[in-house]
């Protein structure tokens, strides 16, 4: 199964791609963990990447792409994969179709931008793995500490209201219009974020049928 998850920053798309990522076996690739590792550990990618993430807004598609596409030639991906956080504009979604990528299914996760930014204040994470947390939704079971490696959780800075706003802007401006783009290839299917993380899982899990 190739999924991919839409939706605004903050809405939970993490959360879901580990559920049904367990539940199918197959991997979650987020590109926001992969440029935010790369700027942890310097590369080129992540220096370059590094004004535009920290500013909420989005990193130049030609640097995206080519993340994706070298990824999604690994092993691991062979038997299927969650996107989550790709792609993010027309062209992006233009250049996987040209890698012959065929998407089975887009579950687009709607929040109200309200919510979200409420939410997103509460949000937590791990820098060393790449876990997400919540303060009242997703609580660690020991308060500040990783569940799965230990480390201390920590709010990204892109986190903070002000940067929200601008991504919750960029998320209506570039990547809302993806919605019509796989509503018209026959490929998107809607969930309504509820309160409670489990409820949307449910409803997640029953739009990719497993
Ligand atoms: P995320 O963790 O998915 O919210 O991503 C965090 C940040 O990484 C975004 O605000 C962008 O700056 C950058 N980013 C992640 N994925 C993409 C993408 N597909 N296209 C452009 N920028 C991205």
């Amino acid at each position: 199964m190739k999924l991919i998850l839409l939706g605004a920053p903050g809405a939970g798309k993490g959360t879901q791609a580990e559920i049904i990522s367990e539940h199918l076996n197959i991997p979650t690739i987020s590109t926001g963990n992969i440029i935010r590792e790369a700027l942890k550990s310097g590369t080129e990618m992540g220096l370059k990447a590094k004004s535009f993430i920290e500013s909420g807004k989005l990193v130049p598609d030609e640097v995206v792409i080519g993340i994706i596409q070298d990824r999604l030639k690994e092993d691991d991906c062979q038997n299927g994969f969650i996107l989550d956080g790709f792609p993010r504009t027309i062209p992006q979604a233009e250049a996987l179709d040209r890698m012959g990528i065929v998407i089975d299914r887009v579950v687009s996760l709607e929040v109200a931008d309200e919510t979200i930014a409420r939410r997103v204040s509460g949000r937590r994470v791990c820098l060393a793995c790449g876990a997400t947390y919540h303060v009242d939704y997703k609580k660690p079971a020991v308060e500040g500490v990783c569940d799965k490696c230990g480390d201390t959780l920590v709010q990204r800075k892109d986190d903070h209201p002000d940067t929200v706003k601008e991504r919750l802007e960029v998320y209506h401006e570039q990547t809302e219009p993806l919605k019509d783009y796989y509503a018209k290839a026959g490929k998107l299917v809607t969930v309504e974020g509820q309160e409670a993380v489990e409820d949307t899982t449910r409803l997640t899990l029953a739009a990719v049928e497993v």
